[in-house]
C-alpha cells in the first residue's frame, strides 16, 4: 500500500536506537524526510547516515536531551513545520516506589509526560493550519497492564494519555490525528536493561530471565521493533486520517481483554 506521505517531514524523537529508530526507518522507507533526535551525537549521526543511505531520503540529526527546553528548542529550530511527530524518550528506571525521590518523579514526569505535551503544543497549531498532521506517542503497555516496579513509567505516561484524550476532538476536523502506541516487550536495549534489574532481584541470570519471559508470552517471542515501526508508519499515513485518540497495544496478545 502506498501510504501517501512521500515528501512529508517527520520529527522522530529518541531515535538513534530501538523503537524510535524503527519508526524512523519505516517512515524513511515511505520517502519521508526525517529529523532524528537522541542525546549521544556520535551514535545519532551514525544512525542518521545509515537510514539516509538505505532509504535515499534526507535525515538530519539533531542531538539533545528532549527533557530539557534547550533540547526541544533545537528540534523546533531544525524543523519548525513537521507533518509528523513521533514522541518517544527513554523510559524511567524500574524500582521500589519507596526508593524514589522527588527528583526521580520530576524526571519521569518531565521526560515521559511534559516533553511530549510541550512538543504537541509547539507543532499542533501549524499542523492544523496546514490541514495535515500525524502525532504518535510511544508510551508503554504498563498504562493498560501495570507491572510491579514500573510505577514511574505507568504514572507519567498515564498523565500523557489523559492529556491526549482532551485534545483529539479539537484537531480532528483539521486532519490532525494523535494516537498512542503501547508496546509490550520488544527486543531492544531498553528491554534487556529491565531484565538485568529483574535478574538481580530474582538472583538469576539475564539469559534465564529472558527464557522465562518468552515462555510466559502467548507469542513465545519478543516483538521485533520493525513491526512497531511499520504500524507507526501506517498511523502516519494519509489513509489513517480517521484514526485518532486511540491507545493501541502491540503486545502479541499478552494482555487478556475483550475490549
Ligand atoms: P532504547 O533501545 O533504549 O532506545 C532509546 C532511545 O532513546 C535511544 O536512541 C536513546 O539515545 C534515546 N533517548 C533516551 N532518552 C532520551 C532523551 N532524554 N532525549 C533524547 N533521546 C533520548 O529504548 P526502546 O526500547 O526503544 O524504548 C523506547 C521507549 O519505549 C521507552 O520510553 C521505553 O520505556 C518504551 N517501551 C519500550 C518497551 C520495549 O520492550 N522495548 C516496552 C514498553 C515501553 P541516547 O541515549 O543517545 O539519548
Amino acid at each position: 500500500m502506498d501510504l501517501g506521505i512521500t515528501g512529508r517531514k517527520a520529527i522522530v524523537c529518541a531515535a538513534s536506537k530501538g523503537l524510535g529508530r524503527a519508526c524512523a526507518e519505516a517512515l524513511a522507507a515511505e520517502g519521508v524526510e526525517i529529523v532524528l533526535n537522541a542525546r549521544d551525537a556520535a551514535v545519532l549521526k551514525q544512525t542518521a547516515d545509515e537510514i539516509a543511505a538505505t532509504h535515499h531520503v534526507t535525515v538530519t540529526p539533531v542531538a539533545g536531551d528532549l527533557s530539557t527546553p534547550e533540547g526541544r528548542a533545537a528540534l523546533l529550530a531544525a524543523c519548525p513545520a513537521p507533518d509528523i511527530l513521533i514522541n518517544n524518550a527513554g523510559g524511567p528506571p524500574p524500582g521500589d516506589y519507596r526508593s524514589w525521590s522527588d527528583d526521580d518523579w520530576q524526571q519521569a514526569v518531565a521526560t515521559n509526560m511534559l516533553t511530549p505535551v510541550a512538543l504537541i503544543k509547539a507543532f499542533a497549531d501549524g499542523m492544523q493550519e496546514r490541514k495535515f498532521g500525524r502525532i504518535v506517542n510511544i508510551t508503554s503497555s504498563v498504562v493498560r497492564h501495570p507491572i510491579d516496579a514500573q510505577g514511574l513509567s505507568a504514572a507519567a505516561r498515564s498523565g500523557l494519555h489523559g492529556f491526549v484524550a482532551t485534545i483529539v476532538r479539537g484537531l480532528a476536523a483539521h486532519n490532525v490525528t494523535v494516537n498512542n502506541l503501547l508496546p509490550g516487550p520488544f527486543a531492544t536495549d531498553r528491554l534487556l536493561s529491565n531484565f538485568a534489574f529483574r535478574a538481580k532481584r530474582e538472583g538469576s541470570s539475564v539469559d534465564e530471565v529472558v527464557a522465562a519471559r518468552k515462555a510466559e508470552l502467548p507469542a513465545r517471542r519478543f516483538g521485533d521493533p520493525a513491526e512497531l515501526g511499520r504500524f507507526c508508519a501506517y498511523l502516519c499515513s494519509a489513509q489513517a486520517g480517521y484514526v485518532s485518540g486511540q491507545s493501541i497495544l502491540l503486545d502479541g496478545a499478552a494482555h487478556p481483554q475483550i475490549f
